[in-house]
């Protein structure tokens, strides 16, 4: 390969056949691979050295060869490609965890399915234990119905039941959890949320949003041992998928307190920044936190909050109705009532240092949220804030501009265009859908975006958020060209989104996000290159090894 030693290491080479002197030995080389660096210094070479945790040199495989030393573990990664770790931008990761032990109804593909899958779950459920979790989604039913408790009562009987809709936004309880929650037809529906009522006014068994809560509040919190499962197989799950960082939105402190305690274990595998809800943001101002602190593994210094609900659930919040329910423009969440408010609180945590990441998804609230984050910067100014908006997801066109002048990043989910994109523009008019998910004009507007998943939303593999960012091919496969084609983004891009502009959304641009000397040693081999695949095959492509921090967390036998 033809470019210049980096200076440190001719300074380096040199000195050794002058004097002789022993150098430092890299604890870890990779070699023989092609490396994408996503670093703009050195685009691609053919080898790394870390020591430690670190990485101290890229290059050609014969530069590199000089750092090897008796003890350097040697991986020689066959001329496959190497990437930066995946950093997932949005994930609720204990959630996520837990969830790979629980029902799986996401792919029931008929209401008797799902009741069925929910009748095998609860034989095998101890008495007084709740089933929770599920992901199902309606739309891939023959007819697109919500699923009430009439559908679940006979096969569940005392055992209660609380299973979400893949977006989070609504679930569906059995009549054993509303006795439980103490719900009947006389409950009073709460601010940003609905319970969903039969002709006679009975709860149908689904609650959305905000009305959420009246269920979950009867639900026992998720005892230490159980958090402390869920995240082992989180950690899991993340390693043989290549992420090696992930941003945990609105976690419990229970779930900080089980990162810290596997962090002082040296279990942590996977670099958690944790997230927690904005209506908490005292808790960690008081003592002092203040954006992206603590150590490489395990930070905290930003909160998160919620504008709005989501399309799928009708409530995201728009500045028009929605085109196939004229009565309905979306909800503000429970935390927008009213704006100020959260305005309010906003100001303050800005003001203490924290950093601000709020979920907005409908036109409306997310010209809210910037007007918020417009009056912040006009109160505090512009100190590199990196307010970020997540989701993101239907913008109003003239709002581009204001998300770029407010150097707002843009944290979005890619699979969720190839999922919501079977339906999206139904519910938007075909007009409105145009800036749905609109990488391309996020780009070519200057602002930044950082790409994740919302896991357990959608699936944690990075490979399938590449494939929708560059694809944009509806899961109906009725889009095989890209549903609204002109927010595609090239290959390249949807990787730099998924490091180093996720980085960039938690701060990390200096320690992680691309194979850089001095950086951390994230990365991952995979099994194909990605760049010579054609775009429909990208999804396809395995992680085969995933280091952190200079060591081995993962490998696939090959
Ligand atoms: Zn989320």
């Amino acid at each position: 390969m033809k470019y210049k030693l980096p200076v440190y290491l001719l300074i380096l080479v040199s000195g050794v056949f002058a004097s002789a002197q022993p150098r430092p030995a890299a604890t870890l080389i990779i070699t023989n691979a092609t490396i994408y660096t996503v670093d703009k210094q050195l685009p691609k070479a053919d080898a790394m050295a870390a020591i430690g945790d670190c990485i101290v040199a890229v290059g050609s495989s014969a530069e590199i060869e000089l750092w090897r030393g008796p003890q350097t573990r040697v991986i020689d990664a066959g001329g496959k490609p190497v990437l930066p770790g995946f950093n997932d931008s949005h994930v609720h990761f204990i959630s996520g965890g837990a969830q790979l032990d629980q029902i799986d109804l996401n792919d029931a593909r008929t209401p008797q399915e799902f009741a069925k899958r929910i009748a095998a779950h609860v034989s095998k459920t101890a008495k007084g234990e709740w089933i929770l979790g599920g992901d199902w989604d309606e739309t891939k039913w023959p007819n697109p119905q919500l699923p009430t408790k009439e559908l679940v009562d006979a096969v569940t009987g005392g055992t209660p039941i609380f299973v979400n809709r893949y977006d989070g936004h609504q679930a569906l309880a059995n009549s054993a959890a509303m006795k439980l929650a103490g719900v009947s037809a006389r409950t009073a529906d709460v601010p940003g949320g609905v319970i969903l009522r039969d002709a006679s006014g009975n709860p149908t068994g689904i609650f959305k949003d905000a009305a959420q809560d009246l269920i979950n509040k009867a639900i026992p919190p998720m005892p230490h041992e159980r958090r402390m499962r869920a995240a082992r197989r989180a950690l899991e799950h993340a390693a043989s998928l290549g992420v090696t960082s992930v941003q945990h939105m609105n976690p419990d402190f229970a779930d900080v307190a089980v990162y810290s305690e596997l962090a002082e274990r040296g279990e942590l595998t996977t670099r958690i920044y944790a997230v927690p809800m904005e209506t908490n943001w005292q808790e960690q101002a008081r003592i002092g936190i203040r954006r992206s602190w603590g150590s490489a593994y395990l930070r905290l210094g930003a909160v998160k909050g919620y504008a709005d609900g989501s399309l799928g659930s009708g409530t995201a919040y728009m500045f028009e109705p929605f085109a196939d329910e004229p009565g309905n423009r979306g909800l503000l969440s429970d935390e927008m009532h009213p704006p100020s408010a959260m305005r309010a609180r906003l100001m303050q945590a800005d003001a203490a240092g924290l950093q601000l990441r709020i979920h907005a998804i409908g036109d409306c609230a997310i010209a809210t949220i910037l007007d918020i984050f417009s009056d912040i910067e006009k109160e505090h100014g512009y100190h590199d804030q990196r307010f970020t908006i997540e989701h993101a997801q239907h913008m109003a066109e003239k709002d581009f501009g204001r998300f770029a002048k407010l150097h707002v990043v843009a944290s979005m989910q890619p699979y969720h265009a190839i999922d919501d994109g079977r339906w999206a523009e139904k519910r938007l008019g075909h007009s409105r859908a145009r800036y749905s998910y609109a990488w391309r004009s996020f780009l070519d507007h200057g602002v930044p975006l950082a790409f994740g998943t919302d896991w357990p939303v959608a699936p944690l593999n990075p490979m399938l958020g590449l494939y929708a960012a560059v694809t944009r091919a509806t899961l109906d496969g009725k889009n095989p060209d890209g549903w609204i084609p002109e927010e595609k983004i090239t290959l390249p891009e949807a990787v730099e989104a998924y490091t180093m502009g996720s980085a960039l959304a938690e701060f990390q641009e200096k320690e992680k996000g691309s194979i850089t000397p001095g950086k951390l040693a994230d990365m991952v081999i995979l099994s194909d290159n990605i760049f010579n695949l054609k775009p429909a095959a990208i999804g396809n492509a395995k992680v085969e090894t995933t280091i952190v921090g200079g060591k081995l967390v993962y490998g696939r036998k090959r």
